[in-house]
């Protein structure tokens, strides 16, 4: 059996960066606190917790007075830092540049907000730990949309600011800012909607789709690696399958089943932006077995 590993999968650099942050601090003094799983893979996440590491929630924050606390690279609601520093937290701030970018850019835009009564619109998921941290930006007064569905809660004759979670489809973003502008265009038919689009996708992101597509076309069975948890993951598995129908969805080496290799020859094995490495080239190892 050939197998290959795409070269293009693995760790985005926000991950990647907020991994080396941490390896960094427990090889100072072997104890770290993670605000929730560094990564939505669970075997990495094991990995970094057999060096000391260990994953809290908000509720566990009060109690840490002294310690020190890894904001993940998602980011974090101001709130957060605000009980951090009331309760003598050291934070390590491991906050993806390109996510503290768009908190930045969000906090802007509600600063003028108040002059012209914008009304400052995510497109995200609800309680997705980013869109929380974007949500904050705005002092909880933004709206958070995720689908059609969500489009009632804006008044279309008041100005409209979209920007978009980090890891969304560009195809949905485009769908959704066009509806917008058209209801915003029924509501005041004579006039130009006030509607200014902030393309936020991280193109770490993005660009991996039309990748992976071309990538899944060259093998009769394709292995997708990720954690279940994973919204990047479980969007990225669609858009292969998409292509190639025998692609197959497994966290661990342990799901892998034999039959899917029955009369194959080239298997390939990709996966998502939480996806380490050492992961896809431990299932590689794996087929390989099954291969002989
Ligand atoms: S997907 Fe992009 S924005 Fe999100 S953590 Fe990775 S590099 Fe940062």
């Amino acid at each position: 059996m050939y197998i290959e590993i795409d070269k293009g999968s693995g760790f985005c650099f926000g991950v990647v960066h907020a991994i080396e942050v941490a390896e960094r601090e427990l090889a100072v003094d072997k104890e770290l606190y993670c605000l929730g799983d560094i990564v939505h893979n669970h075997e990495e996440v094991e990995r970094l917790e057999k060096l000391g590491m260990k994953i809290i929630s908000h509720d566990d924050l009060p109690a840490l007075e002294g310690k020190k606390v890894l904001f993940r690279a998602h980011g974090e609601h101001p709130n957060t830092y605000k009980t951090a520093f009331k309760n003598g937290i050291t934070i390590i701030d491991a906050t993806c540049p390109v996510v503290l970018r768009l908190q930045n850019k969000i906090r802007r835009s509600y600063d003028e907000v108040s002059k012209n009564e914008s009304q400052i619109v995510i497109f995200g998921k609800e309680l997705h730990p980013e869109v929380n941290g974007l949500y904050g930006q705005t002092f909880c007064r933004g709206i958070i949309v995720s689908s059609f569905d969500d489009l009632t809660q804006i008044d279309y004759s008041k100005p409209v600011r979209l920007f978009v979670q980090t890891t969304k489809s560009l195809d949905k973003f485009h769908e959704m800012s066009k509806e917008i502008e058209r209801r915003m265009r029924a509501v005041n038919p004579d006039v130009e909607p006030d509607l200014l689009v902030f393309d936020t996708i991280c193109r770490q992101m993005s660009n991996r789709v039309p990748a992976l597509q071309k990538f899944v076309t060259r093998f009769d069975i394709v292995l997708f690696v990720s954690g279940r948890k994973s919204s990047n993951g479980n969007f990225l598995f669609q858009k292969c399958k998409e292509i190639n129908p025998a692609t197959y969805f497994i966290s661990q080496s342990g799901e892998l089943k034999r039959i899917w290799f029955e009369g194959k020859e080239k298997v390939g094995i990709c996966g998502a932006t939480s996806t380490p490495m050492w992961l896809m080239e431990k299932i590689a190892e794996e087929v390989q077995k099954i291969g002989e």
